[in-house]
């Protein structure tokens, strides 16, 4: 037997059979002060239904049962990524005796778990969220999770910023909420290289503005398939290659599926072109094309009077 079979069956043992008997009260005491529970760290930026599911995981029981065992009221039913778990003030702070994880720091990690909305009751609720798709969580990348899930499950969901695309470690990536499983990028070594260049990119003080704007433009590109197109399709085979289930998800192409992914190294080096280009009126729009082509290793770039990325440098300022 392993260790973490060990462990398990230790937290089996930690969880009293006769769970229907049992106040919120006595299990908040039971459950904390059991020796061989496990500590669940959350992932940053993990969505509150992930965590409480592994923490569920963690205590061998259902979401609802564990919700149920720590005195939250659970008001409706919902799954991710489609709806996120929303927890009163009070049933945060009962997550928090299950988690043995202070709320400062719950919530400086579960982005949508900060309290919003009455602070005064004394009943703790949950309740499911519907998320509109931009603001929908992606697959964590497996590894990671295992590890911070003592081997119990692979799986959790996370509000990720764009520069958590990928997971550099690890070699996978969740561009789009409807895939259910991570793509896997060993085969793309210049993913990796755009996350690093990614990060060096948050220090400069136009990253958020210029980031927007280039993944504004590549996504147009992508999709009017334009300028880069001799590059994303051998990208977009090779991941296709490399990650069967994409072909097979159904719910979207794979283009779509993975189109932050596959523009991802140009949507990098654009974004890191904009934030330094000379201010204005120190440029011309034709010294910038010049300057960004190089950055893309393009021969040239004359984008049309519509090109957004024409449109982007005549009407900026800066
Ligand atoms: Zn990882």
């Amino acid at each position: 037997m392993t260790r973490t079979d060990a462990t398990a069956r230790d937290t089996a043992a930690a969880v009293p059979a006769q769970r229907g008997v049992l106040t919120a009260e006595a299990w908040l005491q039971v459950a904390s002060a059991a020796p061989g529970v496990l500590h669940i760290r959350p992932l940053t930026g993990e969505a509150t239904a992930s965590y409480a599911q592994r923490l569920a995981n963690a205590y061998q029981l259902t979401l609802p049962q564990f919700l149920d065992g720590a005195g939250i009221t659970l008001t409706d039913h919902g799954t991710l990524p489609a709806a996120e778990l929303h927890l009163n003030h009070t049933a945060a702070r009962n997550l928090t005796v299950l988690a043995r994880t202070p709320l400062p720091h719950l919530t400086r990690a579960l982005p949508r778990l900060s309290a919003n909305d009455d602070a005064h009751s004394t009943e703790a609720t949950a309740h499911y969220k519907r998320l509109e798709a931009g603001q929908q969580p992606v697959r964590a990348c497996t590894l990671c999770t295992r590890h911070r899930s003592h081997n119990i499950t692979d799986t959790a969901w996370v509000h990720r910023p764009p520069q958590r695309l990928m997971c550099p470690r690890h070699q996978q990536a969740a561009p789009d909420p409807r895939l259910t499983s991570t793509v896997h990028t060993h085969g793309v070594p210049e993913l990796a290289a755009a996350h690093h260049t990614h990060q060096h990119l948050l220090r400069h003080p136009r990253a958020t503005t210029a980031w927007t704007a280039a993944r504004a433009i590549t996504t147009r590109w992508y999709d009017h398939q334009q300028h880069l197109t001799h590059r994303w399709h051998p990208r977009l085979n090779q991941l296709c290659e490399a990650n069967p289930h994409l072909t097979t998800t159904g719910s979207a192409s794979p283009a779509l599926l993975t189109r932050d992914l596959v523009t991802y190294p140009e949507t990098v080096a654009l974004a890191r072109a904009l934030a330094t280009l000379p201010n204005r009126p120190h440029r011309t729009t034709n010294d910038a094309l010049t300057l960004i082509a190089c950055r893309l290793s393009l021969a040239r770039l004359t984008p049309s009077p519509s090109d957004p990325l024409r449109l982007f440098l005549t009407h900026t300022h800066h």
